[in-house]
């Protein structure tokens, strides 16, 4: 599933794509994408213009006043150009065309778990899709940081996923940034010292960081706007590693199961605490 640094990445080639657009139609071809939203709100959203593209947690939201589109590309959500009037495979959800545009965006989804939203701009924020998420990564202070972890009972692993807690965190940044910190991922949250608080919060940055320069990483499906693949997966250090010798300290990296999600950890370097 696309995480920050992919979805980030995506933001940021729709923005150089459609901001300052006018759009022509938006044409949803499967009503199961759409959440809380009436087919007949797309029409309204013909003859606005896009005025921004931001990304909160997971979640990608267009701006095109007085509305805004909300995307999740949940599994397998692509964003893609194509010459208007083109035949689109079976997989292509949502189009979205602009006036005076040769090219229109598509929206392919082939395991379908992906969502639309069309909603007020004002309504975004404290809509149920993005009211709900805690901060982000890479604007939440040291401070504030360390009060969430300190207050939640929970393994690592899971309280980094958890979207309440932190917004944008997924399975492969969960792992990285604990491997980069040195903490075993069952170890308890409130368990942490200061100094491993700190470790935890900066390596979380520095991933996050390094994914987002890299274009994300390309495991599976995940393609930018422009069908670019991202470089960060050649850096992973543990993520999909199973068996293979960690590039830190020699021991092998495991796979184990932490509340249903495949983690992967170095027990030598990633030691548990008591
Ligand atoms: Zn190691």
């Amino acid at each position: 599933m696309p995480e920050l640094p992919e979805v980030e990445t995506i933001a940021a080639g729709l923005r150089a794509g459609i901001v300052g657009r006018e759009i022509k139609a938006a044409r949803c071809r499967l009503p199961k994408l759409l959440r809380g939203t009436r087919p007949e709100a797309l029409e309204a959203l013909a003859g606005t213009r896009i005025s921004s593209v931001r990304r909160r947690g997971k979640i990608l939201i267009v701006e095109a006043p007085p509305r805004a589109l909300l995307f999740h590309l949940k599994m397998t959500g692509q964003f893609s150009w194509a010459r208007s009037g083109r035949p689109s495979d079976k997989h292509t959800h949502f189009v979205l065309s602009f006036a005076g545009a040769a090219e229109e965006l598509r929206f392919r989804d082939v395991r379908k778990f992906g969502f639309l939203r069309c909603l007020p701009c004002g309504e975004v924020d404290t809509c149920d899709e993005v009211g709900r998420l805690g901060p982000e990564p890479l604007e939440i202070t040291l401070t504030e940081f360390a009060a969430r972890l300190g207050a939640r009972k929970g393994r690592l692993k899971s309280v980094l996923l958890d979207q309440r807690v932190l917004a944008g965190v997924g399975n492969i940044y969960a792992d990285e940034t604990l491997h980069a910190a040195g903490l075993h991922p069952l170890t308890a949250a409130n368990r942490l010292n200061a100094a491993e608080r700190k470790q935890l919060w900066s390596a979380l940055r520095r991933i996050l960081k390094a994914a987002i320069a890299a274009g994300g990483s390309s495991i599976r499906d995940y393609r930018g706007v422009e069908g670019e693949l991202g470089d960060f997966q050649t850096r992973h250090k543990v993520y999909g590693r199973a068996g293979v010798t960690c590039r830190r300290c020699g021991g092998t990296i495991r796979r184990i199961v932490v509340g249903g999600r495949a983690t992967f950890y170095c027990p030598s370097c990633q030691r548990k605490k008591r």
